[in-house]
């Protein structure tokens, strides 16, 4: 009665989240395939509370007894249907398990119900450990889970309970030693979790790599010694998992299957990588990595909560999950593992940022990665034009932030041009090779999309000459160009930003023609742009917009901005082309003087169309129309 009212011991219902009610309600409704993988998900949970627990006694030596022995234990109890899997790990208090089981949705909840709704995980439940959501795949088979925890170093345990349907109950509880218990009531449907043989199964299918064993009370019929026709049956507790930390074999004794498989196991992905690198670096620094190049993005690489960075071991204790500063930000899809000889064992966060060690492997991975995209482009051209449909982007911010390596990373880079059909791509190398003679530079256009690319006025000179230019379809391209600077020693160039004159003379006279004109434009659109002055790359349009040399791409502007960024607008340069008719007739026009206001009014419509042309609005849209319509009706009264 005491204990009732006390409040310590009193049975408290605490409500889920919204978001965790809707994800709870996705996984019982709506997840069917594959529900297997909640095993893997409570394993790795159990798994990562040992290590936490291991680390933290690197420490604080008293949170463990001296020689505990870490494992996970399942235990089914057939008559009850349960399944239980058991950790002596870290544990979690009361706040940590109302926290972590149910009143906090972390941001991976609102991403994983995104990427279902959009399709992304759609029939891949398995990717709900991609997101840090893993323990509520555990209501896809049980319609009742009890968890009971105790902290290392408490003497309080708790117990959790929930049968989903909108709360959870939390109460003290008994519990022998630190760790934690998840048991599951099993629904009527997924019995067969309770199978010795299934559970084995799904283990070594999921979990064989997990560092800890794995381990199971297993019945066995025995002969008796005396009369071979009597049988007894003997329960022995036994490991189900091999532990086997593949990436300290030698690569030659590991096989594919063994690879694909931890591959699985450290991304949670359901394809097989694109590429697998497994080496041992020995000298100045001495560490054995196993890394690979997923084929397909991660789904969550986008959302703020991706955790980049493959784990990191020191001398086979696991130090971290993720370490994001043994891969550079552009390799951030890599996963795997490395292992290091040369840290010590308490090793922070904050050591591990400047550490010269953590460099030097960040260097080797960096190369190796960059070696096997190189073969993969090479050899598995169509492999290699799905990871750049996905990660090309990622990759691409390399040419950026890679000084020393930029040219490398671009000559990873795919990309349209006009020579190539839609949808195909080359590269700058293969550009270079197929540059006319007498063409220095390499131009490139960024456009929204490959049909508006391929009308760009910016490209006409560039047809009329029977130049290339690589048309690049990312926003992010104009900064990763204008980064790069320089390819094999050729300039690179936008087509649309400063001036660009490919065949000067002709154009030149006629320009000098045109002079009162380019006077008169001007002084018209005064303050509207930086100046104005005959195109070089213009044959076929009278004017278009550009940019400085050196100054943001149109796209660019307009992504920065869509993002809040706050720009001042961007000074642009109009282009008049002196051998277009209407340039022409508008010279003739302002040579014989007088008609001013529709000299005025032309320019305002030259104005207005070479912003349609770049992509905006003219200025004053109604303004724009209603001179253009006054145009056609004075052509069609004629
Ligand atoms: P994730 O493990 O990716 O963070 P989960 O939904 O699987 O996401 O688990 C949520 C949190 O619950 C974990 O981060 C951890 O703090 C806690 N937790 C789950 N299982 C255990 C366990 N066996 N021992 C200790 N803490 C656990």
């Amino acid at each position: 009665m005491h204990d009732e009212v006390s409040g310590l011991m009193k049975k408290e219902s605490i409500e889920f989240k919204a978001e965790v009610n809707e994800l709870l309600s996705l996984v019982i409704h709506s997840l069917y395939t594959n529900k297997e993988i909640f095993l893997r998900e409570l394993i790795s949970n159990a798994s990562d509370a040992i290590d936490k627990l291991k680390y933290e006694s690197l420490t604080d030596k008293a949170l463990t007894e001296e020689g505990t022995e870490f494992r996970i234990k399942l235990a089914v109890d057939a008559k009850a249907g349960t399944l239980a899997i058991s950790d002596n790990g870290i544990g979690m208090s009361r706040e940590d398990v109302v926290r972590e089981l149910g009143t906090i949705a972390h941001s991976g909840t609102r991403e994983f119900l995104a990427a279902l709704v959009k399709g992304e995980a759609a029939g891949h439940p398995e990717l709900i450990g991609q997101f840090g959501v893993g323990f509520y795949s555990a209501f896809m088979v049980a319609d009742r889970v009890a968890v009971v925890s105790k902290m290392a170093g408490s003497d309080e345990a708790v117990r959790w309970e929930s049968s989903a349907g909108g709360s959870f109950t939390v109460e003290e509880a008994e519990r022998e030693g630190h760790g934690t218990d998840v048991v599951l009531f099993l629904k009527q449907e997924e019995k067969d979790h309770l199978s010795q043989w299934r559970l084995k199964e799904i283990v070594t299918k999921y979990s064989d790599f997990i560092e800890h064993a794995v381990v199971m009370d297993v019945e066995r019929e025995v002969e008796d010694k005396d009369d071979p026709s009597k049988k007894t049956t003997v329960t022995e507790e036994e490991t189900l998992n091999s532990r086997k930390a593949i990436w300290l074999k030698r690569p030659a004794e590991v096989t594919d299957e063994e690879y694909k498989k931890f591959y699985s196991h450290v991304s949670h992905d359901f394809m097989p990588p694109a590429e697998t690198t497994h080496f041992k670096a020995e000298g100045t620094s001495e560490f054995t990595a196993l890394v690979f190049i997923p084929e397909r993005a991660p789904v969550n690489i986008l959302y703020k909560d991706f955790k980049p960075g493959p784990m990191l071991y020191v001398r086979r204790v696991q130090i971290m999950q993720n370490c994001e500063d043994l891969v550079p930000p552009y390799l951030r899809f890599v996963k795997g593992v490395v292992d290091s000889s040369d840290l010590p064992l308490n090793v922070s966060r904050e050591m591990l940022q400047n550490n010269p060690s953590v460099e030097v492997i960040r260097k080797n991975i960096t190369k190796k990665v960059l070696d096997a995209l190189k073969r993969m482009k090479d050899n598995r051209t169509e492999q290699y034009e799905n990871f750049h449909g996905q990660l090309g982007r990622v990759l691409k911010e390399g040419i950026h932030y890679d000084f020393a390596r930029k040219e490398e990373i671009a000559s990873l880079a795919l990309m349209e041009a006009t020579s190539t059909e839609p949808g195909k791509f080359t590269d700058l190398d293969a550009y270079l090779e197929r540059m006319k003679p007498g063409q220095e530079e390499i131009y490139y256009i960024t456009s929204t999309s490959r049909t508006e690319a391929d009308a760009s006025p910016y490209l006409e000179s560039f047809r009329a000459k029977g130049y290339e230019v690589l048309i690049m379809l990312d926003e992010v391209d104009d900064i990763i160009m204008s980064s790069l600077g320089e390819f094999k020693g050729k300039k690179v160039r936008s087509a649309t930003k400063g001036d660009i004159s490919l065949d000067g003379e002709e154009k030149d006279k006629k320009a000098e023609e045109l002079g009162g004109l380019m006077g008169f434009i001007k002084e018209e659109l005064k303050g509207k742009v930086k100046d104005v002055r005959p195109s070089g790359r213009l044959t076929d349009s009278p004017c278009c917009l550009v940019a400085q040399e050196g100054g943001l791409d149109h796209n660019l502007e307009a992504m920065m901005r869509a993002m809040g960024q706050e720009m001042p607008p961007q000074e642009r340069i109009l282009e008049v082309n002196p051998t277009h008719p209407l340039v022409q007739a508008m010279d003739a026009r302002h040579k014989a003087g007088g008609a001013e206001d529709e000299l005025r009014e032309y320019v305002s419509l030259l104005y207005g169309q070479a912003r349609l042309l770049m992509g905006d609005r003219p200025e004053d849209p109604a303004a724009f129309a209603k001179s253009l319509n006054k145009l056609m009706v004075k052509d069609a009264e004629k």
